[in-house]
């Protein structure tokens, strides 16, 4: 047998000119959380989403999610509202600050936070005396949730939006950059994202402010002394110069990457959506996704399994949709509004290998297996 070499779900994809940053930042030795790199880097992201916006980059998504929550004033016993369907870090944070998520289930429309279930979480907790201190809305997968409602509900109970975006530079909403949105935006640049820094992550916001608190928390939250003076916790959260680097180097090739990962979806959608069962998420009209990963829904958990089984087999990874946080046993005891849409999602959905760097021969050798074993 003919030992094909693995296809990975999303892997790391050099352009080849990230070395050349990463070499200049050990010319000249800025080894360190802060240098040319850094602040070439967040100029890149800031021109590439929007001029008005400042971005902060930082060590990964995660602690940009915990600065976020921090900015808006979360503390001890607040609630947060945080979309269920996501993956753990984008309500871990929620619990650093010991708040309580309270989290809520999914449209069909975009698999993303509902409207009328976030209002209705909205309600039942003003009702019950506790204004929630935040709201996280997530991309997921690259598709953009549904910005104009989540606005409306931000600003008719006056509660912030943090909108996690890690899965979704590149994709635009009405023309809009995701990150752009909220509050306070977040991106991630871990290893298996659309562009990435190894590990890294950037906090955006129109409010300057909301930057400087990002940069003076995430660098110990040092008082302007010549001593060291401490007046808050701080965290060691800043990015390096050196992976910032990388960062520079792949900010170079994101429209190709996008392009690459939407071509991925486009071969799988026109040779597996006439096949009986197997669904995809459209894209509602006004919106873009980067296609971050290509995602299927099949007619059950039995047929889920046995194509996720068949395609390891053959060396092939893919992976369930993420499962909800409400099913999660780390967060039994949080309150939850759900209906069970991304408990069905996540029964019966799977993300397919995904990377820019596949070629269409090997998404064609997987469609094949799919299509042989349905
Ligand atoms: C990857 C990811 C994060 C966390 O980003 P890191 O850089 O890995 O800490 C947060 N939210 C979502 C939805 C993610 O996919």
């Amino acid at each position: 047998m003919i030992n094909l070499p693995k296809i990975w779900l999303s892997s790391p994809h050099m352009c080849g000119e990230e070395i050349k940053y990463v070499q200049e930042a050990f010319d000249t030795n800025w080894i360190a959380p802060l240098g040319p790199n850094v602040d070439g880097f967040e100029k890149s992201i800031q021109k590439y989403i929007n001029n008005s916006v400042h971005v902060a980059a930082l060590s990964s998504g995660t602690g940009a999610i915990h600065l976020a929550l921090e900015i808006l004033g979360v503390g001890i016993g607040d609630d947060v509202i945080c979309q269920s369907f996501t993956f753990s870090a984008s309500a871990n944070p929620i619990k650093y600050l010991g708040a309580n998520p309270i989290f809520v289930d999914s449209e069909r429309d975009t698999w993303n936070i509902s409207p009328i279930l976030l209002e209705k979480a909205i309600e039942s907790r003003i009702a019950s005396g506790k204004r929630p201190k935040a709201i996280i809305a997530v991309h997921l997968y690259g598709m953009p949730y549904n910005t104009n409602e989540i606005e409306r509900i931000s600003k008719k109970y006056n509660i912030p939006v943090i909108e996690d975006s890690a899965e979704a530079l590149g994709s635009t909403c009405n023309g809009i950059k995701c990150s752009s949105f909220g509050d306070i935006g977040i991106l991630s640049f871990n290893g298996n994202k659309i562009i990435t820094t190894s590990g890294g992550g950037a906090l955006v916001t129109k409010n300057n402010s909301f930057k400087e608190k990002a940069v003076f928390l995430a660098t110990q939250a040092r008082d302007d002394a010549p001593h060291y003076q401490h007046s808050n916790v701080g965290y060691n959260y800043r990015m390096s110069n050196v992976l910032a680097g990388i960062g520079r180097g792949q900010m170079g090739v994101i429209d190709d990457r996008v392009a690459a990962r939407r071509a991925n979806y486009d071969l799988y959608y026109t040779n597996l959506n006439d096949i009986k069962g197997i669904t995809f998420l459209d894209e509602p009209k006004g919106y873009f996704s980067n296609r971050w990963l290509s995602c299927i829904l099949t007619p059950s958990f039995e047929i889920r399994e046995k194509i996720r089984l068949f395609l390891l087999e053959k060396n092939i990874e893919s992976r369930p949709l993420w499962k909800p946080m409400h099913m999660q046993p780390v967060f039994t005891d949080c309150i939850s509004f759900d209906d069970g849409t991304s408990e069905d999602l996540f029964e019966r959905g799977l993300c397919l290998p995904s990377g820019s760097n596949l070629t269409s021969e090997d998404v064609m050798r997987i469609i094949g297996l799919i299509k042989s074993i349905l």
